[in-house]
């Protein structure tokens, strides 16, 4: 992702309400957060969040968290939701290696990997969202009849992800390499801004769904 610098973006997402400033403060309090039981779900690299706002639109009854490393990125959602004033979508700064200090066991309900950092060196490789060592992770914080879904268009780090997470313990449950061409796994389905840009592309798109 080509990342500007977009100067003040820092301070103004640590003073949005949207924003959970300290989130590992809150490490199994997130309902309290939210004021409700409702499912958590969360969507890890989500960008300018175009995805995850639209799922949070979608489905009042589900808590949605974004998480994403860059402030360039993530004020753009932040400038979205000042908009929509959604009450059950927050947003996390951080890089994802701490999620086990943000979330507590079986706290999450579903995790959301789009169009992750496809990492192409072999010695970059734990760093892939997809990788064993992120799914160990993942199998620390969500629910046990937990899912994860993943969309790429690389077709190097999804060959990588297939195997990388049943080597974690994993099932693969569902998997196709066209999605958009996938009536079943298509339904409903919400484009990211990656995926609009790169199937206009014509590159094919490729989807699993883990579970364990
Ligand atoms: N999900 C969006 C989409 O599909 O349009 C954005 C995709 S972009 C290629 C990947 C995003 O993931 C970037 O914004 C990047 O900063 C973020 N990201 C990558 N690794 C991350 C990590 N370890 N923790 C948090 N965010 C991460």
């Amino acid at each position: 992702m080509r990342l500007r610098n977009v100067p003040g973006s820092r301070e103004a997402i640590a003073e949005s309400e949207y924003t959970i400033n300290e989130p590992e403060l809150n490490k199994g309090k997130w309902k309290e957060i939210f004021g409700n039981d409702n499912p958590i779900r969360i969507e890890i690299g989500m960008g300018k969040g175009k995805f995850i706002t639209t799922l949070a639109q979608q489905n009042p009854d589900i808590n949605y968290i974004g998480i994403e490393k860059f402030s360039s990125v993530l004020i753009r959602a932040i400038e979205k939701m000042e908009e929509l004033e959604l009450t059950n979508l927050k947003f996390i700064r951080m890089d994802a290696e701490k999620i086990e200090d943000t979330f507590n066991k079986e706290e999450i309900d579903k995790i959301y990997l789009n169009f992750s950092d496809p990492w192409p060196k072999d010695r970059h490789a734990k760093r892939r969202l997809t990788s064993k060592e992120f799914f160990k992770r993942y199998d620390n914080i969500l629910k046990k009849d937990g899912v994860v879904e993943f969309k790429t268009d690389n077709n190097d780090l999804f060959d990588f992800s297939l195997e990388q997470i049943p080597e974690a313990g994993w099932n693969i449950v569902e998997y196709t390499r066209d999605l958009h061409n996938n009536e079943k796994m298509n339904e409903g389905n919400i484009m990211t801004e990656y995926e609009e840009r790169f199937s206009k592309m014509g590159n094919n798109i490729n989807k699993l769904i883990a579970n364990r």
